[in-house]
């Protein structure tokens, strides 16, 4: 295919249209999603109105440079691409009697939706208006797009917007005022009077705001959106989701300027959103939604109640919204049955681009009097379980591969199919309040809030909204769900929740909200802010108070997920469990072992914590090895229960790690009890407390440093391990501890632990006239231990870098004392991710390949595995394979996560 521009030269502008294009979609990176995309869509034959992408190296030199730069290096270029739109849409921009109007978007790498700005209907002026008029013969639709023109240019442009949460849209007040005049209700009432009216009311609000006239110069509009679009790209809204999704600022965003089709032309026209299967849930079934005689925005805003596209679905719609079979097909008839043919072109072209980008497809498309426009596809964002459903389909399907289905898995989302479901039984007593849209499955309780930036008033928190917006972006993060009053499937509220995975009841029509007063009225009830609801999104229920819930069943799609993950993966995935029920848990999830099972967290629990104490506040051996003593079955218990639950797979214990200080009591009450159960003078204790005291508890008396000044705590914790073993030995259960020191940083603190640990094994085994295996390793999270790792692997039998402590003293920043600068480093750019979540591969990462190959010479095959957090990131389990660790072990939820990332982590090799 012949590209459309002549010359070889490297573009600023790439154009499309007409079934050929400039560019193909590999070109994401300089024409964003949407620019690639639509050049793409255009190659295959897909009618698309013709256009052009201005590339987002364009947008970095205006960062860089300005707009002086950018207009010396694009002018012409855009001159000319506006020509050939020109010439395929047999318009011309600017024309009075014929114009071209265009449309301007953002469009970066990496969809970001309603991140940034658009305009429409630009090129519109008094004149032009004229010519749109005798075009169409439709007076109304013109002045209708002229003022909509204003009001986004407006806003998006010259910044008129509402200035707080409470103040209304400067010109949605006008329109208000105006219909209250008139006393009518829908903006499809408006006169072309009205409509005249409104555009003066706009453009001297306009005048009054900004002391400037609304330009009415086509070309003036242009560059004005184009810039405003390139401004979009570091606003709060943008901003805000770069972070939180971790894109970097250099990216930016590409400009798409296309010409306008109308979805607003009268009775044979219409708009809508539709996917090529089923972003909730995944089932192969093409639907969604669309309005006749509407633009766009108009399905998305959630403002007027969209129909359903196929028979099927509207069917269904009809069934939820509790309306008769008569009245669908009146009122609410599918396209499928309104516009027989134009559906079956639309069938065949989500069937082509489905089958041309090999997944599932979110599409726009405007019928414009009788003819149908695509005017965008994309990878649609989907929830969690439709994720791992659409892979493993169309894998079964053949059009994938196992390689391409594994790798379709975002492993971080997986966590959502991992959330609790509403218990059936809870379910059958709640009362329910409304019937919505079942949006974005799942279950959430939370507390009513009515403001997105109030999301964070209640720990758990459900917004109830007329409608959502970008602006509610950052708040809907806090909430566990969302419910709207109106709005389809595919309004914003919808959408944001299954990219963000969270439970969501849309177009709840019943719902009347008071947002003065707070109050959320159905019918003769009211709710108030802060009451609990509960919300069915795989329903659309929308239920009173706190409804019971229970674990979710893994079976079916995501079972066979894992199935295909582990037969690739060559890391094995274990868990921290530092108990049986976790254990059990982590078991379930998939887990081959545990990696690290945190011994202090036992002592913590009540029957415990007091002989914990004793044998703290000891002053001698004896003492202590008393107190020891007491706590001994206690322990052995415990590992009885992590073995038996980890049966015939690796378990490792850590010895005792953290500062003793942690477990005597700092208050006054409580130090007055303790006095009392251990008949010494309060003075006593609080002398004892006060020499606990350390001015850096983490580089203190902490990990090996107990256990090589108190053998005794290594050798009680030894005996339990290793009772537990012999007695579950004795039922027949196959165990295999491993025991391991932490905190070492010289060869000789390894070296004395694994001398004690040998010396009671050889004595538990004397005793009980039985032994079991056991190894004894060592973690590696002092970066000298990393640096001598060759030295200590001649006595160790396995490694497991810490990386939390790994992390801490590489970096030297404290654990606990981070979180007062680290948001403002990653707010600056100083980090680009917090080290603690996401591995430092460049700078802590070289400790851990180091640590590797040292310990690997110092003892050919030594085991190694990973027990810090990042044992459940998936691009830090990436950095581990890659680095050749046997294992990486994370918390229980976060197993399955870590079995697709080391799966994924070899075929990204
Ligand atoms: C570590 O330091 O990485 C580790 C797993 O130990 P803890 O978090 O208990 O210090
Ligand atoms: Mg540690």
């Amino acid at each position: 295919m012949k590209t459309l521009t002549a010359t070889q030269k490297e573009l600023s502008v790439y154009r499309y249209g007409d079934k050929r294009a400039d560019g193909t979609r590999e070109m994401k990176n300089l024409l964003g999603g949407k620019g690639a995309n639509l050049a793409e869509m255009s190659r295959i034959g897909i009618p698309v109105p013709p256009g052009f992408t201005i590339t987002t190296e364009v947008c970095t030199l205006y960062s860089q440079k300005g707009k002086g730069a950018v207009l010396k290096k694009i002018e012409t270029e855009v001159k000319e691409a506006i020509s050939a739109i020109e010439q395929t849409m047999g318009t011309t921009f600017g024309d009075p009697q014929n114009p071209l109007l265009l449309s301007v978007r953002s469009g970066a790498r990496v969809s970001m939706p309603g991140m940034m700005d658009t305009v429409l209907n630009l090129g519109l002026n008094e004149h032009s208006l004229e010519g749109i008029i005798s075009k169409t013969g439709n007076e109304r639709f013109a002045w209708d797009s002229y003022r909509r023109f204003i009001q986004m240019y407006s806003g998006v442009v010259m910044g008129l917007k509402p200035e707080t949460k409470q103040d209304l849209d400067p010109f949605e007040e006008i329109i208000d005022h105006l219909k209250d005049k008139r006393n009518i209700r829908h903006d499809t009432e408006f006169t072309v009077q009205d409509l005249k009216d409104l555009v003066y009311d706009f453009k001297d609000i306009v005048r009054k705001r900004t002391g400037k006239e609304f330009p009415a110069d086509p070309w003036a509009q242009l560059w004005g959106a184009v810039f405003a679009v390139f401004n979009s790209w570091n606003g709060d809204r943008a901003v805000y989701y770069r972070k939180m999704n971790g894109y970097p600022e250099h990216w930016g965003t590409a400009v798409n300027v296309q010409a306008m089709v109308y979805g607003n032309m009268g009775t044979d026209s219409g708009t809508g959103v539709c996917f090529t299967r089923d972003a909730g849930t995944g089932q192969n079934k093409f639907n969604g939604e669309y309005l006749i005689n509407a633009q766009g925005e108009d399905v998305v805003a959630g403002v007027r109640t969209p129909q359903q596209i196929t028979r099927h679905g509207s069917e269904q719609w009809a069934a939820l919204a509790q309306i008769t079979e008569a009245e669908r097909r009146e009122n609410f008839p599918s396209l499928e049955e309104l516009m027989p043919d134009i559906y079956k072109e639309l069938f065949e072209y989500q069937q082509k681009l489905e089958a041309h980008y090999l997944d599932m497809q979110d599409m726009e498309f405007t019928i414009q009097q009788g003819k149908l426009w695509i005017l965008q596809t994309r990878n649609g964002k989907r929830t969690g379980s439709a994720m791992v459903k659409i892979a493993m389909d169309m894998l079964r399907e053949g059009s994938i591969d196992r390689e391409t289905a594994l790798l379709r898995i975002d492993p971080a989302k997986l966590e959502e199919l991992l959330h609790p479901v509403f218990d059936p039984a809870a379910i059958k007593e709640a009362h329910i309040i409304a019937q919505g849209l079942p949006a974005s499955p799942g279950a959430a309780t939370g507390q009513i809030v009515f403001f997105a930036d109030e999301a964070g008033k209640f720990k758990n928190s459900i917004l109830v909204r007329v409608e959502t917006s970008p602006e509610d972006l950052e708040g809907m993060h806090q909430a566990r769900g969302f419910v709207t009053a109106r709005g389809g499937m595919t309004s914003h509220a919808a959408v944001v929740a299954r990219g963000m995975g969270k439970c969501c009841v849309s177009g709840a029509g019943a719902l009347k909200i008071d947002y003065n007063n707070r109050i959320l009225r159905v019918g003769d009830h009211e709710y108030h802010e802060g009451d609990w609801i509960s919300i069915n999104g795989t329903t659309g229920n929308i239920l009173e108070g706190k409804v019971a819930t229970r674990e979710p069943e893994l079976s079916g799609e995501f079972a066979e997920l894992m199935e295909l993950a582990d037969g690739f993966a060559r890391m094995k995935v274990r868990a921290n469990a530092d108990n049986p029920a976790d254990a059990r848990v982590a078991r379930n999830f998939g887990a081959r072992g545990i990696g690290l099972a945190r011994t202090e967290h036992m002592f913590f629990e009540v029957d415990r914590i007091k002989a914990m104490r004793e044998m703290i506040l000891a002053d001698t051996v004896k003492g202590r090895r008393q107190a020891l003593k007491e706590l001994l079955p206690m322990q052995q218990k415990d590992f009885e229960g992590i073995f038996r639950a980890m049966e015939g797979l690796p378990v490792t214990i850590r010895l005792l790690d953290p500062p003793l200080h942690e477990f005597v009591p700092h208050q006054l009450a409580t130090q007055k009890e303790l006095a009392e159960d251990l008949h010494i003078s309060l003075d006593a204790v609080k002398s004892k407390v006060a020499e606990l005291e350390e001015f850096n508890p983490m580089l203190g008396h902490r990990g090996c440093r107990l256990g090589n000044t108190y053998p005794e705590i290594t050798e009680m914790q030894t005996r339990a391990i290793l009772e537990a073993a012999l007695t579950l030995k004795n039922e027949g259960i196959t165990t295999r501890p491993e025991i391991m020191v932490p905190l070492v940083g010289t060869v000789e603190e390894f070296v004395q632990q694994k001398a004690i640990i040998d010396r009671t094994a050889a004595e538990v085994f004397r005793q009980r006239e039985n032994s079991v295996e056991y190894s004894v390793g060592t973690m590696v999270e002092v970066p000298r231990a990393a640096l001598l790792a060759d030295k200590i692997a001649e006595h160790a039998d396995f490694f497991s870098f810490g990386t939390n402590d790994l992390t801490q003293m590489t970096f030297g920043y404290s654990r606990d004392d981070s979180g007062k600068f680290l948001p403002i480093y990653l707010e600056k750019g100083i980090l680009p991710a917090d080290p603690f979540e996401k591995l430092d591969q460049e700078g802590v990462g070289q400790l851990v390949r180091l640590g590797t190959e040292l310990g690997r010479r110092g003892r050919p095959g030594i085991k190694t595995g990973i027990c810090g957090e990042h044992g459940g990131e998936p691009t830090s389990v990436e950095f581990c394979h890659r680095t050749g660790l046997d294992y990486v072990s994370c918390s229980p939820f976060r197993v399955p996560i870590a079995r697709v990332a080391a799966a994924q982590a070899v075929l990204r090799d």
